[in-house]
């Protein structure tokens, strides 16, 4: 999951706050009954993160690549077009207002009565906090990098996952292979100004169920644009799948 869907899942799960927890379950390994009767005093999210703050602790949860979640508040499933999956979650909370299941994250404690003021918002792509120009700064940083590794930095644009990644380099016409210094500072900054634009919108279409539909290179095997077949093919430093046009994105 990526950093729009934990922004808006914090939101959806914003009224167990102030609930206790009254049943803790799942194949973690870490205590996790040390949760059983407390109070939630906070969710939030950073980056890939989801934060349960607890009396004098918190929770820290990343999804990683396949991480995912259901639940069910207030009688509604607001979850609606995650992937369904049929299997042990790594945790669940039952509330007296609904239930969550987590699969496939990581999990662990921040002994931190305040676990919010440990996180850097100024990195936060979904964060009123996050710095553009300081982002611009990190990037130009790294000339010989490439600029899909570069947007997959969680020192630099914690939140931003593989399908942002791909949409936004394909919005804007640029190659994956693209070095950093082969980018003129202008068009550096257009291409991080259409990342923080682009997990706004991904934040919208994921509100409303719909942002599998918008994708338009993702996982897709023909160019929108040009229909041209689609390159998919691991890139980078980080080896991550990237989707790209060769004749769209130069
Ligand atoms: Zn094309």
């Amino acid at each position: 999951m990526e950093g729009p869907s934990l922004f808006l899942a914090a939101e959806q799960l914003s009224p167990f706050i102030g609930k206790k927890i009254l049943s803790v379950t799942g194949n973690s390994k870490i205590e996790i009954e040390r949760m059983n009767s407390k109070k939630i005093i906070n969710i939030f999210s950073w980056g890939k993160h989801l934060v349960f703050q607890f009396d004098n602790f918190a929770l820290r949860v990343h999804f990683m690549l396949f991480g995912s979640f259901e639940a069910t508040v207030d009688n509604k499933l607001v979850t609606g077009d995650y992937p369904k999956k049929q299997r042990i979650p790594r945790l669940a909370f039952v509330l007296k207002n609904g239930h969550i299941e987590m699969y496939s994250c990581s999990l662990r404690f921040i002994e931190s009565s305040h676990a919010m003021e440990e996180y850097d918002f100024t990195i936060d792509i979904m964060s009123l906090h996050w710095d553009s120009k300081k982002a611009l700064l990190a990037v130009h940083e790294h000339p010989e990098g490439d600029i899909s590794d570069l947007l997959l930095d969680q020192t630099i644009f914690s939140g931003v996952g593989n399908i942002i990644r791909n949409e936004v380099l394909f919005l804007e016409s640029i190659s994956p292979l693209t070095k950093i210094k082969d980018l003129s500072l202008s068009k550096l900054r257009k291409i991080i100004k259409k990342t923080q634009k682009y997990v706004v919108q991904f934040y919208e279409w994921r509100k409303l169920f719909v942002l599998r539909k918008h994708f338009q290179i993702y996982r897709k095997s023909t160019c929108p644009k040009c229909l041209q077949k689609i390159v998919k093919k691991k890139t980078g430093q980080r080896d991550r799948m990237s989707y790209f046009c060769p004749n769209c994105q130069k």
